[in-house]
């Protein structure tokens, strides 16, 4: 197992993971020429000096430092040639500092570094929405080392296995994402990694929260048991992934902090956790989303999603093995049913049975998005 690891720049995670299989740590500044995959506002805020410092010493304990240049749009700027020569800039700098590699999503972006620095490596960011062969052929041509997949594709196991063995016959590297908490099939997502790339760019829109956020909290809070079907993977399952030679698991954690991100690199270290599946997962549904409502006096019905918890030690042991025999992109969750059944085995909210929830049917609150807008606060 090889984990690659969000660094939130505290140096005492750096010393905390020594004893773990951590080969790589990524990370960014807060807001940059580029913008990239996390809203710049619940990212720490570290000034030149402390990223080099923390590079170092992500070197001195013999792992690698990778810079997330991920965004997923830049605003036309690339006819600019003053904004070229700024991006080129910035690269420079980068490598001067020491970073190992990059993390970029936007091939304009990919070319940029690979003209420059042939031997840099290079993963094309889970924001290059990667989920056939024939994509992963045109980044492997683009000079890409890493793949990191889409992770609507994590429980797909024909595509991963052939993208597996393609990546290994082609000397490159894939990658897997394990705490996502994204929905699957997310009609928000293309929307989602704009708004985060925009929110992370230094000269752009103000404002303080990424609003597909709140759309896809709605459609949690309308049914819970989509958790279920999106594509996390738990520290027990790793073994299956492991058996088909997929051993690089991605842990997005730059937001979070030193405790948590201990917490789930043991967790997965340790290929167990007894707990709530939803402490070593993202959730922003349960956590970000609340939190938002609560500074602009939005509706309060988000909060009971803090108080979901999906015991992790009642999942059936083969519980994965379904997804090895079926297809989820030809068939209807609807008709399916697979994962309602492993909720009604494991989830709970304030301590009821899932299956005895009331249905609910809140509409999404588009008219709230307004008041995330910097200075602006909801009527
Ligand atoms: S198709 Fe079935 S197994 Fe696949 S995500 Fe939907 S409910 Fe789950």
């Amino acid at each position: 197992m090889r984990l690659v690891i969000g660094t939130n720049f505290d140096d005492n995670l750096i010393r905390g993971i020594n004893k773990y299989p951590v080969k790589y740590l990524f990370g960014s500044f807060k807001k940059t020429i580029t913008g990239h995959g996390r809203a710049s506002f619940i990212l720490p805020d570290i000034d030149e000096n402390h990223f080099k410092d923390h590079i170092d010493l992500i070197h001195r304990n013999n792992m690698k430092f990778l810079y997330v240049m991920n965004s997923a749009v830049l605003n036309g700027n690339e006819y600019s040639p003053e904004f070229n020569r700024n991006i080129e800039n910035e690269i420079e700098k980068l490598v001067s500092y020491g970073v190992d590699g990059f993390i970029v999503a936007l091939p304009f972006l990919i070319g940029k570094i690979r003209n420059e620095y042939p031997d840099l490596e290079i993963s094309a960011s889970s924001f290059a929405r990667i989920s056939t062969m024939r994509e992963i052929e045109e980044y492997r041509n683009l000079g890409v080392n890493t793949i990191i997949l889409n992770e609507d594709t994590s429980r797909d196991f024909k595509f991963l296995e052939k993208a597996n063995n393609y990546v290994r016959d082609n000397d490159m590297d894939m990658e897997v994402i394990t705490d996502n908490s994204c929905l699957f099939g997310c009609p928000y997502r293309r929307t989602h990694d704009v708004v985060s790339s925009l929110s992370s760019k230094t000269d752009d829109k103000k404002f303080w929260f990424e609003y597909p956020l709140l759309f896809c909290a709605t459609d949690v809070y309308n049914d819970p048991k989509n958790i279920i079907k999106m594509r996390w993977i738990r520290p027990e399952d790793t073994k299956l992934y492991e058996d088909i030679g997929i051993d690089r698991f991605k842990l997005a954690s730059r937001t979070k902090n030193t405790n948590w991100i201990l917490r789930s690199i043991k967790a997965y270290s340790d290929r167990s956790y007894n707990g709530n599946l939803l402490d070593i997962l993202s959730y922003p549904q349960g956590n970000a989303v609340p939190k938002a409502m609560e500074k602009i006096s939005g509706p309060e019905n988000y909060r009971e999603l803090r108080e979901v918890y999906i015991d992790n030690t009642k999942f059936p042991e083969k519980w994965l093995n379904f997804f090895k025999h079926n297809d989820c992109n030809s068939m209807s969750c609807e008709s399916c049913g697979y994962c309602d059944k492993i909720a009604a085995q494991t989830m709970s909210i304030n301590s009821k049975n899932i299956i005895n929830r009331e249905n609910k049917s809140m509409d999404i609150p588009v008219n709230l998005v307004q008041a995330f807008k910097d200075g602006n606060s909801i009527q």
